[in-house]
């Protein structure tokens, strides 16, 4: 009798639950567009059941736009629909949901903290095909094309750590766990190239699948080549999945898909879009190369930074976090040396080989003598050709692509500017054309000057085109390879140049930057730097961090598997201190001197910037809007608002730019500035001359 009593008690208070959750009359709807929040849609009677937090439904915004939204909470509430029309959702896309409670409330971080829209957010992170109103039913996918890395198992290989590595393992583990208070979430693996950072990545993975949780590997977008796919597929076989963004769209919705589902990959190798996919049991993110600058989203919004943003996915989602790389961004080194992160270093290459002999040539000097008969020095030459003889391989680093970075008149010193942006055009040989590298417009080469009439227009500079013409002059015979953006614009062709490369087929390879990320090669034991100072010539306060980074990358590509390779490194500044940090492979100099540095002038990381863009199709009410917006925020912030002013190329695509840059220091409450910030765009944006103005902020711009 009293159980009975129980149970009716029991079923009524079901049907009371029920009840309430019955009542939900509307749901708000999260679209992929700028909006400034939600929508606010009804729940139609047929619908109801079907309707859930997190799973996408169909509405109609405006007369008939129809858009797929995600359901981001359920409600009565009724003073929220005060004031407009309530339309009701037209239907439903998702029987269960896609995106979980904690992946909104990743969202909504990263629209507060990097100051863009939900919706934005939401744009970034589903593929395409899970934004439309299509199902994954009518993606197209070719039939037997693999979504994992290979359709093999793994092998059962166990590549036994040396002493310095498993050493490196026990001290990460500590950092993580350690004693409650002293336990960092977060460690920092700085270990030289070729150190076997990934053997240990490869480690810690392996014990984290065992416990049951997932991992998240990220690379750098360009460094995620299929070197690295093969390695790690080699262990983890079908428990691994690769998310890219080269990969097609229905390829990426699979994975999503995969994800959500009850049985997902244990192991996603991603790039940084990969943070937005579901995870059920997140148990470690590792940031290969978490200096890489490629890391943080430049256009569209959410400008986030990858590494920043995973240390706040793993937060939420209680995960561990290693950061790996040779040459930390001073960012990380600072909260390491703080010990904000653990700080975990391998000094020595894996198998005792010695780090690459970095010499230095001084091309000014070498000019005056003329002994600079080519873009290479008489050491760099005589060095090449001792490899090509041994069978060995050289790579060649000039961070310009194109065939001359600027043509000039040999009479008048006229040189071609693009008409939409405020650049000289690069000249390229092969397509005959002269490029903007800033909006991709292209222009015939002019026959005559037009400002004086002369026919001769001499090229100044030097890119990879005119590199590679002239490699090709003094080694007739090597075979010779280029990797810059323009022969590497289809998705294969990245890979096939560096399968060639690393099969032996390519003697000589030429590229900018490309060359210097994440990859591997056996045979290398030359590589030539031709022009130090180019990079550090750009007037911005990271120049030489990236100078660094990009030498001592492009360095490390020399000489790995049992052989110490060398580095002719050509500069005109051979007495510069970064050159001998570079030379020395000291990073600890180059950390202190930077660090005094950025102390000086009050640059990051010594304070977190915002910076902001204004952009206007008339230079007038570019300046006169940054104008306005300087005056609203300067009694707020003082002299740690700089600006406005014109940045160094300050029309793009037609439109005049103006930027301003806050400078936030640690004591102000970083939400009182969002407010701020936020209020005063609102403020400039509702002056009617001011409407088409294009205002947005980059949060910690790189
Ligand atoms: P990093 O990631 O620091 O650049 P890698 O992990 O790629 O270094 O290691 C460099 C080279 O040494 C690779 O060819 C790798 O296969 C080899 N290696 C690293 N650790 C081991 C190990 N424990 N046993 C055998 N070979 C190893
Ligand atoms: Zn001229
Ligand atoms: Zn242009």
């Amino acid at each position: 009798m009293k159980k009975q009593k129980t149970i009716v008690q029991a079923n009524f208070l079901k049907f009371l639950i029920f009840a309430l959750a019955m009542q939900e009359r509307f749901a708000e709807i999260l679209l992929p567009l700028a909006l400034p929040g939600t929508l606010t849609y009804s729940i139609p009677e047929a619908l109801a059941d079907s309707i859930k937090v997190g799973g996408r439904v169909v509405v109609t915004v405006g007369k008939r736009k129809q858009y797929t939204g995600l359901v981001t909470e359920l409600h009565s509430d009724e003073t929220r629909t005060a004031g407009f029309e309530v339309k009701g959702i037209d239907s439903v896309e998702d029987g269960e949901p896609l995106v979980s409670p904690k992946q909104i409330d990743f969202w909504q971080w990263m629209a507060d903290y990097y100051m863009c829209t939900p919706g934005e957010v939401m744009k970034a992170a589903l593929p395409a095909m899970l934004k439309k109103a299509e199902r994954i039913g009518r993606a197209v996918r070719k039939r037997n094309e693999p979504l994992v890395w290979a359709d093999v198992g793994a092998e059962a290989v166990e590549s036994q750590l040396s002493e310095a590595q498993s050493r490196a393992l026990e001290q990460i583990h500590a950092a993580w766990q350690g004693p409650k208070k002293q336990s960092k979430r977060v460690c920092l693996l700085h270990g030289v190239t070729s150190s076997g950072k990934t053997e240990v990545y490869i480690r810690l993975i392996k014990e984290t699948l065992a416990k049951g949780e997932q991992v998240l590997y990220l690379l750098p977008e360009i460094a995620l080549t299929t070197q690295i796919t093969t390695r790690l597929g080699r262990v983890f076989g079908r428990k691994m999945g690769v998310y890219h963004s080269r990969f097609p769209d229905g390829k990426r919705a699979e994975v999503y898909r995969k994800q959500a589902s009850d049985a997902p990959f244990e192991l996603i190798l991603g790039v940084r879009s990969a943070l937005f996919l579901p995870f059920k049991r997140l148990g470690l993110i590792i940031v290969d190369e978490e200096h890489e600058t490629s890391y943080k989203q430049q256009d569209p919004a959410p400008r986030y930074h990858a590494r920043d943003a995973a240390i706040v996915l793993a937060q939420q989602l209680d995960a561990k976090v290693l950061l790996g790389t040779a040459t930390p961004s001073l960012e990380t080194y600072r909260n390491a040396c703080a010990g904000k992160y653990g700080k975990v270093e391998l000094t020595e290459r894996f198998g005792g080989v010695e780090q690459p002999q970095i010499v230095v040539e001084d091309i000014k000097e070498l000019r005056r003598k003329k002994l600079m008969k080519t873009p290479f020095s008489p050491r760099l030459l005589d060095e090449m050709h001792v490899a090509l003889g041994r069978k060995e391989q050289v790579i060649l680093f000039q961070n310009r692509r194109g065939y001359a970075p600027v043509l000039s008149c040999r009479s008048c010193g006229w040189t071609p500017r693009c008409t939409a942006c405020d650049v000289s055009l690069t000249y390229h040989a092969q397509a005959d054309r002269l490029v903007c590298h800033y909006c991709g417009a292209s222009y015939p080469v002019p026959k005559q000057c037009p400002q004086c009439g002369d026919t001769e227009l001499k090229d100044l500079g030097f890119g990879t085109e005119k590199i590679e013409e002239a490699v090709r002059a003094v080694f007739p015979d090597a075979r010779v390879a280029r990797m810059d953006l323009d022969t590497t614009r289809a998705a294969s062709s990245y890979t096939k140049i560096i399968e060639n490369f690393q099969r032996g087929d390519t003697d000589i390879l030429i590229g900018t930057q490309m060359v210097t990320k994440g990859l591997d090669f056996d045979r290398v034991s030359v590589v030539g730097i031709l022009n130090a100072d180019q990079s550090l010539s750009v007037p911005d306060f990271r120049a030489a961090e990236r100078t660094f980074h990009m030498m001592a990358q492009v360095a490390g590509r020399a000489g790995r598997r049992g052989k110490r390779g060398l580095v002719v490194l050509q500069t005109h500044q051979p007495k510069l201190p970064l050159i001998g940090q570079v030379v020395r492979g000291d990073y600890t100099a180059f950390y202190g001197s930077q660090m005094a540095e950025r102390g000086l002038f009050n640059y990051p990381p010594e304070v977190r910037v915002i910076d902001i863009h204004l952009k206007h199709r008339d230079d007038r009410y570019a300046e006169e809007a940054a104008k306005m917006l300087g005056q609203l925020l300067r009694p707020h912030f003082g002299d740690n608002l700089l600006g406005p002013y014109k940045p160094a190329v300050a029309r793009v695509q037609r439109l005049f730019i103006r930027k301003l840059m806050l400078k936030v220091p640690a004591n102000l409450s970083a939400v009182g500035i969002r407010q701020t910030l936020l209020a005063a765009r609102d403020m400039l944006l509702e002056q009617p001359h001011f409407k088409s103005t294009t205002l947005f902020f980059d949060v910690d711009p790189l």
